[in-house]
């Protein structure tokens, strides 16, 4: 087959290891800067150009669509769609990820545990916001943030409604949700791909942090899953139309509670930790499921 892979740096850990799987696999793939792409929408057939140059077809596209160039990312993707080739991830559900309370919206409508979250936007709301997740402690977020940075514990009251305060006093878009405490600074990453949970893994916080992203000092470990950690993971995914996804749970006493859905996974912590062939299984994904002009944005 002919792949496309969307990446801004051909040096990434995720990006070699689809490269290097696709060509093991017999494939033709190329690396594709997402912002080297530009298109006209209005041509009769849609077409994207690099470097003065039309693209020739591609039989199937994964994207890896960072989340600072989502608007951009997701607008290119869709223009492959309406060329016909096969997206591992749909540009709608990649752009619903993007959005965290558009997902949670999502996710509670199909019942999928997840902690309570408030939102608002006048600081006069706030005390009532902070009742209605339970008070404190509890943690604030703030909706554009990745990697834990823009995440906070308060453990007071009082903490809690300064710093919402200040960060609404920024303009930011923040929510606040009751802080999971017996997760105990851990929380498990389940890697999704179509109806299946591949690999997981959990991350632990570095002692005296709560945030355990790799980026904040986490490290991470093989874990078992129970079935109703699978089942919630791969609902979370399906819910939000990704064929691969990285479903972070925090482990409460209620169950499995969802706290975020990644569109755009990384391979280099789970494939350290787990020692298996994501990359590989994702070629083979394509292989079984890429077919022509199947995706629910062609344009028509
Ligand atoms: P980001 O998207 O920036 O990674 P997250 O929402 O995943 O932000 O939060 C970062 C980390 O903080 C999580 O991996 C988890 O360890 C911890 N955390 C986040 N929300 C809660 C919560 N409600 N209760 C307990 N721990 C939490
Ligand atoms: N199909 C819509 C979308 O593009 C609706 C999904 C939803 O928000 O329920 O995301």
């Amino acid at each position: 087959m002919k792949i496309a892979l969307l990446s801004r740096n051909q040096n990434l850990y995720s990006t070699r290891r689809i490269v290097e799987a696709a060509e093991q696999r017999g494939h033709q793939i190329s690396v594709l800067d997402p912002l080297r792409c530009y298109m006209n929408i209005n041509a009769k057939e849609p077409e994207i150009h690099i470097r003065g140059k039309r693209l020739e077809p591609f039989d199937a596209i994964i994207p890896r669509i960072g989340a600072s160039i989502t608007f951009y990312g997701t607008a290119v993707l869709r223009q492959f769609e309406m060329m016909g080739t096969y997206p591992l991830n749909e540009s709608v559900a990649i752009s619903r990820s993007r959005d965290k309370l558009r997902s949670l919206q999502l996710l509670s409508r199909k019942g999928i545990g997840l902690p309570i979250t408030g939102f608002a936007s006048k600081p006069s709301d706030i005390p009532d916001l902070i009742e209605m997740v339970g008070g404190a402690p509890l943690v604030i977020k703030l909706l554009e943030g990745t990697q834990g940075i823009g995440v906070v514990l308060a453990e007071t009251r009082k903490a809690a409604e300064s710093v919402i305060e200040a960060f609404m006093g920024l303009n930011a878009n923040i929510m606040v949700q009751e802080y999971i405490k017996e997760a105990g600074g851990a929380d498990i990453r389940c890697f999704v791909l179509g109806d299946r949970v591949i690999a997981a893994m959990k991350r632990q916080a570095q002692p005296g942090e709560f945030r355990s992203n790799l980026h904040r000092g986490g490290s991470a470990t093989l874990v078992k899953l129970s079935p109703a950690e699978r089942a919630t993971a791969v609902k979370a995914a399906k819910t939000m139309g990704l064929n691969v996804a990285g479903v972070d749970l925090l482990r409460s006493d209620n169950g499995p509670l969802v706290m975020e859905v990644n569109s755009s996974p990384g391979l280099e912590g789970i494939e350290q930790a787990t020692g298996k062939d994501i990359a590989s299984e994702i070629i083979a994904f394509i292989e079984k499921n890429a077919k022509p002009h199947k995706t629910r944005t062609k344009g028509k």
